[in-house]
């Protein structure tokens, strides 16, 4: 806790809700401002990541605008090129990685990167939050940015009357996995480049990403391979190798035989499957406030977790007045 009057607000999470809550409230209110996550990088699932000399997105991959092109932080991030549209659409990608929205957005923010919130003790007008690497920090209130299921684990664990008045809505919030492959590929796929990939239907494998048409990769060819829902979830717990394995003939299909696969990443949240109906963000207690936001409060995209942000920090502010 700082040794001024200001209130301590954290927040859990560095992905865009949360990035967006911290800078509404930044704005409006003097708080001192306590970020976290339990990731090494910043964004969640805006992420970015290198191998071999190229760069891949292997999380969000191109997001739509229509409605948010008008908030000030979006603005910044059109003009300062961090993310450029398609063709002047309404849909955006992010030249050199997603992560660099949240890198540029959270530049001056405080963060502790690697600490993964357990659960917070109630101490006098205080909680004390701990973390997984045994350190303790303490703050006046607090917004949980987390996947739903990673979000209820944690008041659980902190004192379950917190979820009393919600839980029938909570826990039944759920999230497709999905399985990720990172691809470095001997041919270029110009055929696969309709806008800045390809979709298919009825196969193991549902999108294949251009990094390097997204200008995220200055090495050619570097493509990002999702696969659907159901193999995701039938194979999450399956070794990389036996996945890739099992792709293999519809890789080939795909590439010929001269790829190689790079990197593998599990997204075990990675789109919302069904959504919390009430509102764009909840609050689960006033007076040493916790609030909650994620893009399952809004739509599940990129927009909605911006959505979700801006309304708990709209909630935050009035609550504090
Ligand atoms: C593979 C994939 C493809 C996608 N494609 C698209 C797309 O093309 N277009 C689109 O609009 N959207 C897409 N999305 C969805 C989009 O990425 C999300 O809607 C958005 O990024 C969610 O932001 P968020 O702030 O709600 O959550 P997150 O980004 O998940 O942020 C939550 C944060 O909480 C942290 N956290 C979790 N538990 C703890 C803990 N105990 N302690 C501390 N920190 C914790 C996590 O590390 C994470 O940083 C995709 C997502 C994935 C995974």
């Amino acid at each position: 806790m700082s040794n001024n009057t200001k209130r301590t607000v954290a927040i859990a999470g560095t992905g865009l809700s949360a990035i967006f809550a911290a800078i509404r409230i930044r704005s409006q209110m003097d708080v001192n401002l306590l970020m976290f996550d339990k990731a090494r990088g910043l964004g969640g699932r805006l992420a970015t990541r290198r191998a071999d000399n190229g760069k891949f997105d292997h999380g969000a991959q191109y997001f739509n605008l229509s409605e948010l092109k008008e908030i000030p932080e979006i603005k910044e991030l059109i003009d300062s090129k961090i993310i450029c549209s398609l063709e002047n659409s309404d849909k955006f990608f992010a030249p050199g990685g997603m992560t660099n929205i949240a890198k540029f957005l959270l530049e001056g923010f405080d963060i502790k990167k690697q600490h993964k919130l357990i659960d917070f003790k109630k101490n006098g007008h205080e909680y004390i939050l701990n973390f997984e690497n045994t350190e303790s920090l303490a703050c006046n209130d607090l917004i949980l940015s987390c996947p739903m299921p990673q979000t209820i684990e944690i008041l659980e664990n902190s004192d379950p009357n917190y979820l009393k008045d919600f839980m029938t809505d909570l826990s039944i919030l759920e999230y497709e996995p999905c399985i990720v492959l990172m691809i470095k590929s001997k041919n270029k796929l110009a055929h696969l480049n309709k806008e800045l990939g390809n979709l298919y239907e009825g196969r193991n494998i549902s999108w294949v990403g251009d990094n390097s048409l997204k200008q995220v990769s200055d090495v050619e060819n570097f493509y990002t391979v999702q696969c659907n829902e159901n193999f995701s979830k039938e194979n999450f717990e399956n070794e990389y190798e036996r996945t890739n394995d099992l792709l293999k003939t519809e890789l080939e299909t795909i590439f010929g035989d001269g790829y190689e696969i790079l990197s593998n990443h599990k997204w075990r949240y990675s789109v919302p499957k069904n959504f919390y109906e009430g509102d764009d963000s909840l609050i689960i207690r006033e007076e040493n406030f916790i609030g909650l936001c994620g893009d399952i409060f809004t739509n599940g995209k990129f927009s909605g977790a911006i959505k979700s942000g801006i309304s708990i920090a709209d909630k935050y502010v009035k609550n504090g007045l």
